[in-house]
């Protein structure tokens, strides 16, 4: 085998486009819920590639599954169907209200998908002028020009010329605000159940109920980005199933692939009647390897085993959260769903959630922010008991190094 070439930290700042700032070390390797560096410096991870990864890091039942299908057949694109991929989608529609699913590879792509899909049905049924989006302050559904527009943080999607028209932002979790924007000329409103990045915050049961009462006044489709709330992450398959509400459309990707990239548009049959060959596509999308390796993690995530163990995760983290609050005073509220955990900072520590994660790293824990006010968890779904405590020790740690 050819000498790999040695790479540091500094390459990353030299060659990669300038849009991210990774911490200072390189993990090199992972099992489980513990990753290790180049330095071989140990952390536990309570960050599972921002919820990717939510059966931990090279789980065996994912890799014979990656390594089967990687030595019998990888890609095709759609001018050929594939097993996998139909197996795939087979137990997508099996699990939940979908009858269509469509494959992409990435959160945005399947809202991308999602989006046009719900402006051309709107369209193809009702009328062209029916093409209003409705989407909320500091909602996240991707990084293409259309999500990120329909995305609600203007920082994002400012500066890259004419966005995506007729989308309209009002605040989460307000639904007077939607009442007074929707109308007939309404094709969807798009909502996460649990809004990821925009800071851990879950919908409302009368939120999500009224949301789905003004979709069918209006005509206009429910669409659910369920692509962080997924597979899982809520304590049940998808965060849709904790409301009792049924969706028109929704999303999933970072978990579905456990680290392997893809994602998936679900959807009933009565809307996705209106597509046809030629009006949407991949060339990616539905590869063999992806979902010979997602079909594998839905298998395990989708037993009660799991998906109970999730709640019972959630406790411990709660509580050791709220033991830390006792002695720091850290927090004003600990809020989410199943392993989808955001601790919101006192005052005191007002923008400076990156502090936390920054000296958490330092005591070799990985944790996830969201915003600079939400530290953020969202572990492998199957972590370890031990390993919650040892994640807990070290956050403790690190605390004690940014109050001091
Ligand atoms: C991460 C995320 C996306 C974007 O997914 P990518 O795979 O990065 O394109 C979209 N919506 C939500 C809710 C997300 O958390």
């Amino acid at each position: 085998m050819a000498e790999k070439s040695a790479v540091t930290r500094q390459d990353h700042d030299r060659t990669i486009l300038p849009v991210y700032a990774p911490a200072q070390f390189i993990p090199v390797k992972g099992k489980g819920s513990r990753v290790w560096d180049q330095q071989g410096n140990e952390y536990v991870d309570f960050a599972a590639g921002i919820a990717v990864t939510a059966l931990g890091h090279c789980h065996p039942a994912l890799v014979k599954a990656l390594h089967e299908q990687g030595e019998t057949l990888w890609h095709l694109s759609n001018v050929f169907t594939n097993e996998p991929a139909l197996r795939l989608a087979q137990k997508l529609i099996d699990a939940t209200f979908a009858d269509r699913v469509f494959f992409a590879n990435s959160g945005a792509e399947a809202n991308e998908a999602a989006f046009k899909l719900a402006r051309y049905y709107a369209a193809h049924r009702h009328s062209p002028y029916k093409s209003k989006i409705i989407a909320f302050h500091n909602a996240f559904h991707g990084r293409t020009f259309f999500t990120v527009t329909v995305g609600g943080q203007p920082k994002y999607s400012d500066g890259f010329g004419p966005k995506p028209a007729d989308i309209v932002h009002v605040p989460f979790n307000d639904l007077d605000a939607v009442k007074a924007v929707i109308d007939d000329h309404t094709c969807a409103i798009v909502v996460e159940p649990v809004q990821g990045e925009g800071g851990v915050t879950p919908a409302t049961q009368e939120f999500m109920q009224g949301l789905r009462e003004l979709c069918d006044k209006h005509q206009a489709l429910l669409v659910l980005d369920e692509v962080q709330s997924g597979m899982g992450r809520s304590g049940k398959l998808f965060s849709y199933m904790h409301y009792g509400v049924k969706p028109d459309i929704i999303t999933t990707a970072k978990a579905l692939g456990g680290g392997f990239p893809v994602s998936a548009m679900l959807a009933t049959e009565e809307v996705a009647s209106v597509m046809e060959p030629g009006k949407h596509g991949s060339t990616y999308g539905g590869n063999p390897l992806a979902c010979a390796v997602a079909g594998a993690a839905l298998d395990i995530i989708n037993t009660p085993e799991v998906l109970s163990g999730v709640t019972e995760r959630r406790e411990k983290f709660i509580q050791a959260l709220e033991a830390i609050n006792e002695e720091f005073s850290l927090f004003k509220a600990v809020r989410g769903q199943g392993l989808l955990i955001g601790a919101e900072l006192a005052d005191t520590y007002k923008n400076r959630a990156g502090d936390f994660l920054k000296a958490a790293a330092e005591s070799g824990l990985m944790i996830l922010v969201a915003g600079p006010n939400v530290i953020r968890f969202a572990p492998s779904l199957v972590i370890e008991f031990a390993d919650i405590s040892e994640g807990m020790e070290r956050f403790k740690q690190a605390i004690r190094k940014v109050v001091a």
